[in-house]
């Protein structure tokens, strides 16, 4: 029997993956995962076997790993970011469990909320609220509750998955429901590409993120009641008295 490591390779850039998760890559049989990310090592870790699917193929993609470790292979799953946030973790752990298969491993890796923040300054520097805006696989009622509930618990927010192709208005309903509780200049800030080419960085208010066009590679910050913009920096304090 092989092994399934599933491995988070951080925002895309190979500076900003693990030693470990290169040592796995470079050890191990097939790498498999959605086209995208598979693009982002391929070079690095030529020589390997790639098994690479579109998006939405998630379950045959877990299916398709438990087959090569079956067949005593060595397999990392890829996916951006960390393997457990919004990642591929949860559904192999879930498909190994229901086909019996237990040598599996979790990887982690640098994810967008804390490359992003890096870019930012420090706008998650106290509590904070991971919500992701796809409403493929969660009811768009269910992430309106999660965003209000955040807003009333004084959370700095971090918002993935803020539009895609098909999705283009969600930030924008995102914000209007926030500024049911929070102050239009309530302090916010967004990025795109981190770790890739044409990275882009910037901070304003939760009225102006309203008109922001995001995109699948946009990770947005929304600040808490304390956070606050200094200069080009999004800062949220920590409490100390300075
Ligand atoms: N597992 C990933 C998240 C996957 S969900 C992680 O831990 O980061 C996909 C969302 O993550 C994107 O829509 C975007 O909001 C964010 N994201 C992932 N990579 C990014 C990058 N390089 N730059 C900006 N945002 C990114």
């Amino acid at each position: 029997m092989g092994k399934i490591y599933v491995v988070g390779i951080g925002p895309g850039c190979s500076r900003m993956m693990t030693e470990q998760a290169k040592e796995l890559l470079r050890g191990c049989d097939v790498i498999v995962g959605y086209r995208t990310y598979v693009d982002l090592v391929r070079e690095e870790f030529s020589g390997k076997v790639f098994y690479e699917s579109a998006m939405r193929q998630e379950t045959e993609r877990c299916l398709k790993c438990i087959e090569f470790a079956s067949e005593g292979k060595t397999v990392a799953l890829i996916c951006s970011g960390d393997a457990g946030i919004y990642g591929m973790a949860s559904p192999l752990l879930e498909m190994a469990d229901r086909e019996g298969f237990s040598d599996v491993e979790i990887i982690p890796g640098i994810t967008a909320a804390s490359s992003g923040a890096a870019l930012l300054g420090a706008p998650i520097g106290h509590d904070v609220c991971l919500i992701s805006l796809s409403d493929l696989l969660t009811d768009w009622a269910l992430i309106e509750k999660r965003l209000l509930c955040a807003a009333e618990g004084d959370f700095c927010i971090v918002l993935y998955n803020p539009a895609s192709k098909n999705r283009k208005d969600h930030l924008s309903k995102a914000c209007k429901i926030l500024l049911t509780r929070l102050p239009p200049d309530t302090p916010c800030g967004y990025v795109r590409k981190i770790g890739r080419e044409g990275t882009q960085k910037k901070t304003c208010t939760l009225e102006e993120l309203r008109t922001v066009e995001a995109d699948m590679f946009t990770t947005v910050f929304i600040g808490s009641s304390r956070t606050k913009i200094a200069g080009d920096w999004l800062i949220t304090p920590r409490g100390f008295r300075l």
